[in-house]
């Protein structure tokens, strides 16, 4: 056993408005240089929806998806010969700019000025880049913000199909819901494999993956390799970009910009111990549905004697040892199983994770909707399908999702009938 210590997040997505301060306030601090005008270290999709950059869970369309090599490890496809040397050479693999989106701005002085009119104005944003106006405007961060509807018909692309011919053309069964995104900081970082230069390298005290400015030469192999699509090309210095997990601020104890300003307080930093030799084993794992249950296999009990003291002996300090004993990552993450990793599948055993959330239920319970299974609400008559939050969490693989549904009903219905006890039946639920 090889102790190490990793920060880890969670996002609880059960209380994300979708208010994009995360993201704003992320790019304010670290990305406003010329360069990256289009890279959010941090963004915010609403689901099912394409996402930023398009379709980037579309492992197929990056990679060629994912196979298994003569040696036993899962590895993306690289093709022929011939396609392996134009990877080299030529990387066809990247995303376009048209797939993130072209960044602009609006013309607020025409906006201000114009003359009052019945209709909204409609001057044409300016390209940040060439400073002309744009003739189209297809995508951004968040472009399919509040188009559940549409999105629900093309969840079809993402191997959801159960879900898509449950929901095609039926309004009333359409969902949405927000995903905020930055880099997992992965264990197995395809980021850090695939950068000839050896310039990407994962911080041995706390798992922060970064980038040695000094070392990339803008190949860019790390911007195809990765399969959440994290990092990002600086046109202006030649080199790739991506979230430092605000690694200055939590050198200072402080918590990652995103944490500190997020209006619906999801976002929770903890640190986790994990055992460094079962790495191989838990990215390799043959069968998607044991995924998620083989990867969780690698985190260890910091309450467990035996394994403080191998961390100590290990070299994790002993205040990262106590932290991890009190770390909301651990309870929620591997305690009480109600966060997961955000697709598992793609075997890089990413550190952000996801409390699923639970559809609006409000109307449904007053409504009296709410089928009951004993004395708990029964997940399937949430709105937002058990299969696609199985999909996007853990490999498919419903049982999970279901109990932690199932267990944040149960403390939504504790905390509910609590209030009204305690306000004499006088609180509107
Ligand atoms: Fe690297 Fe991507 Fe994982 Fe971040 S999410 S550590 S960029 S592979
Ligand atoms: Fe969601 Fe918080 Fe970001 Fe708002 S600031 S979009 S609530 S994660």
């Amino acid at each position: 056993m090889k102790v190490r210590a990793q920060i880890g997040m969670v996002l609880n997505l059960d209380k994300c408005i979708g208010c994009h301060t995360c993201s704003v306030t992320c790019k304010n601090v670290w990305t406003t240089r010329e360069g990256v005008e289009y890279a959010w270290f941090n963004n915010v999709e609403t689901k099912p929806g394409v996402g930023f950059p398009h379709n980037w869970e579309d492992q197929k369309q990056w990679n060629g998806g994912w196979e298994r090599k003569s040696n036993g490890k899962i590895q993306l496809k690289m093709g022929s010969k011939l396609k392996i040397l134009s990877k080299i050479f030529a990387n066809p693999d990247l995303p376009q700019i048209d797939d993130y989106y072209e960044p602009f701005t609006f013309d607020y002085e025409h906006l201000q000025n114009a003359p009052l009119s019945k209709a909204a104005p409609v001057a044409r944003p300016r390209s940040l880049i060439t400073g002309e106006r744009m003739e189209k405007i297809e995508g951004g961060p968040n472009w399919e913000e509040i188009l559940g509807t549409e999105f629900s018909k093309r969840s079809k692309d993402y191997n959801f199909e159960d879900v898509q011919k449950e929901m095609y053309g039926q309004f009333e069964n359409t969902f949405m819901m927000y995903l905020p995104r930055l880099c997992e900081h992965c264990l197995n970082p395809a980021c850090v494999a695939a950068c000839p230069a050896g310039s990407i390298y994962k911080r041995e005290e706390d798992g922060v993956v970064l980038i040695d400015q000094d070392k990339c030469r803008g190949w860019r192999m790390c911007v195809s390799a990765c399969p959440y699509k994290k990092i990002y090309y600086n046109w202006k210095s030649g080199k790739s970009e991506k979230c430092i997990l605000c690694y200055p601020r939590l050198e200072s104890g402080q918590p990652t910009v995103c944490s500190e300003t997020c209006v619906g307080r999801i976002r929770y930093l903890g640190v986790l111990l994990y055992d460094a030799d079962q790495i191989e084993q838990a990215a390799s794992v043959e069968n998607e549905q044991d995924l998620y249950h083989e990867q969780l296999k690698m985190f260890l009990d910091p309450n467990d004697p035996e394994v403080r003291a191998a961390a100590l002996r290990d070299g994790v300090p002993q205040a990262w040892i106590d932290a991890a004993a009190q770390s909301p990552v651990y309870k929620m993450a591997i305690d009480w199983k109600i966060a997961f990793p955000l697709h598992p599948e793609y075997r890089t055993l990413p550190m952000v994770w996801y409390v699923p959330p639970l559809s609006p239920i409000n109307t449904a319970m007053e409504k009296g909707q709410m089928q009951m299974k004993g004395v708990l609400p029964d997940v399937e008559s949430l709105r937002i399908p058990v299969k696609y939050l199985a999909n996007l969490l853990t490999a498919g693989e419903e049982k999970p999702v279901h109990d932690a549904l199932n267990r944040m009903l149960a403390m939504r219905r504790f905390m509910r009938d609590r209030h009204v006890a305690k306000f004499d039946n006088q609180a509107v639920l």
